[in-house]
């Protein structure tokens, strides 16, 4: 018999698909109706940022005839849990290359939300310059949740998902924020007053970050 040669396991993946000199990455993480959305809204009219939210790319594909993912997805989202990073991840990378090849400034908003998904995303599609995060107590995201709920459709803003969303949230996503608090790649703004009071905050984590309004 022929000898044959070892398999090899698939070669890792050791540059990201992006490089983070032509592509600008920042999370942007907090709780469920801390306003992760509102702010991002200001971010993309003044600073010239692209827009992706990881729940938004999720809902699409959950709703996009033929999708073999879309069952799962619903059942995760309606669970409040973490879908499996391989979709996430994927969906994410093919937005960002949709936009201008991935060129530019991009916002990742709800994302990562847990250790597996930044490593992978850090590693394979773009390292993040830093992640933005709003530091909100439950009552407040509470109440904007169930505020919210009354006109968004979102078959997770109810009583029970928001309670377990919560639970994902100190579980699972604080230990992405804490990791990248150890690397110093965290800035943390406080989310409880109003959008504009916050966005005032916001403003001055940019700047201490080196981005520059667009003239
Ligand atoms: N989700 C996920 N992986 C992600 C981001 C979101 O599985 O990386 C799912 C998760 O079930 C989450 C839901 O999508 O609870 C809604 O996320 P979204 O960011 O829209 O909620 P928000 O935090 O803005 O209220
Ligand atoms: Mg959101």
């Amino acid at each position: 018999m022929a000898p044959t040669s070892p398999r090899l396991p698939a070669p890792p993946k050791d540059t990201p698909t992006f490089s983070p000199e032509k592509t600008s990455v920042v999370y942007v993480l907090g709780g469920p109706g801390a306003g992760k959305g509102t702010q991002c809204a200001n971010l993309v009219r003044d600073y010239g940022f692209n827009h992706l939210s990881a729940g938004d790319l999720l809902r699409a594909e959950q709703d996009r005839e033929g999708s073999e993912f879309g069952q799962m997805i619903k059942d995760y989202i309606k669970d409040g849990k973490i879908v499996p990073m391989e979709v996430t991840v994927q969906l994410l990378e093919n937005a960002i290359q949709d936009i201008n090849g991935g060129e530019g400034r991009f916002l990742i908003d709800g994302f990562p939300r847990k250790m597996d998904q930044a490593l992978k995303f850090d590693e394979s599609v773009c390292p993040s310059k830093f992640t933005l995060f709003f530091d909100c107590p439950e009552d407040v995201m509470t109440e904007r949740l169930i505020n919210r709920g009354k006109t968004s459709g979102r078959a997770d803003d109810n009583e029970e998902s928001i309670r377990k969303r919560f639970k994902t949230f100190v579980e699972t996503s604080m230990p992405v924020v804490e990791h990248f608090e150890k690397q110093g790649k965290v800035v943390k703004v406080m989310a409880t007053k109003s959008p504009d009071e916050v966005y005032e905050e916001v403003k001055k984590a940019m700047g201490q970050r080196g981005f520059q309004m667009k003239q």
